[in-house]
């Protein structure tokens, strides 16, 4: 893709997103994402995230196969759970669902530090390499079950879950700093998914809202107890 042509194709993913945000505006309450978080999507080359052979699909706003049966995610998705967590520049984030390493990077312009944790040894590799290769040192992947969060680096100002649970796993939820906000896909693998919003208050109350129907590849693994 030429130059001229691949900016015009990031041009129209930032208008698609700016649409659909606005016609799910009510839905979300983000009608409008904020600048910095529009900034740094038309920052980080998507195409780079995907195999040479999806190159001409790299900026639509779909979700592309990315091996191991796993996707990256929608831009508007990535761009409208980015928007929902309030990224602030002094924030230590958790992603659970590392995958190609995509939303990772939108999220390490916007924040201090991003935690990410993949269950797949090979796909948490390569985004490593890649995030590293980019030179964005503040994010740090780790090859681990995304269901007991990672105690280590918490806990976090936010939690972006990139896999869909039927229950909200509880380890995240005590992760959650007072104030913080998580943002994850819950409901079963085939069935209805919904994005939810859940906020913990000063005095540690937690509080969740439905935002919107979602289908996002399932969070697998898990204590036997939590399947559905
Ligand atoms: N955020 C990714 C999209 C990931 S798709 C991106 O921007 O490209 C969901 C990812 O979650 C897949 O890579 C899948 O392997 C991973 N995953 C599924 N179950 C998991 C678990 N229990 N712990 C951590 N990662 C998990």
């Amino acid at each position: 893709m030429s130059t001229h042509h691949r900016q015009q194709a990031i041009d129209a993913l930032l208008d698609h997103i700016r649409a659909e945000a606005l016609s799910c505006g009510a839905c979300t309450g983000r009608p409008m994402l904020s600048d910095r978080v529009m900034r740094a999507m038309a920052a980080v080359p998507r195409d780079a995230f995907v195999d040479p052979d999806l190159q001409d699909e790299a900026w639509l706003d779909a979700p592309l196969p990315i091996g191991h049966q796993q996707t990256i995610s929608q831009p508007f998705i990535v761009a409208l759970m980015t928007d929902l967590i309030d990224p602030k520049p002094d924030d230590v984030v958790l992603e659970i669902g590392t995958g190609s390493g995509y939303q990772a990077a939108v999220l390490a312009g916007l924040v201090k530090q991003v935690q990410s944790v993949e269950v797949i040894g090979a796909l948490a590799r390569m985004a490593a390499q890649r995030l590293q290769g980019m030179g964005l040192h503040n994010v740090h992947v780790h090859h681990s079950d995304g269901h007991s969060g990672w105690p280590a680096g918490g806990p976090y100002d936010a939690i972006v879950v990139t896999a869909a649970s039927p229950v909200i796993p509880p380890a995240l939820v005590e992760q959650l700093k007072p104030g913080g906000r998580m943002v994850i896909p819950v409901g079963p693998q085939h069935g209805r998914q919904e994005l939810v919003l859940v906020s913990k208050d000063a005095q540690g109350q937690v509080t969740e809202s439905g935002l919107l129907p979602v289908a996002f590849v399932p969070l697998t693994g898990g204590a036997p107890a939590l399947r559905a």
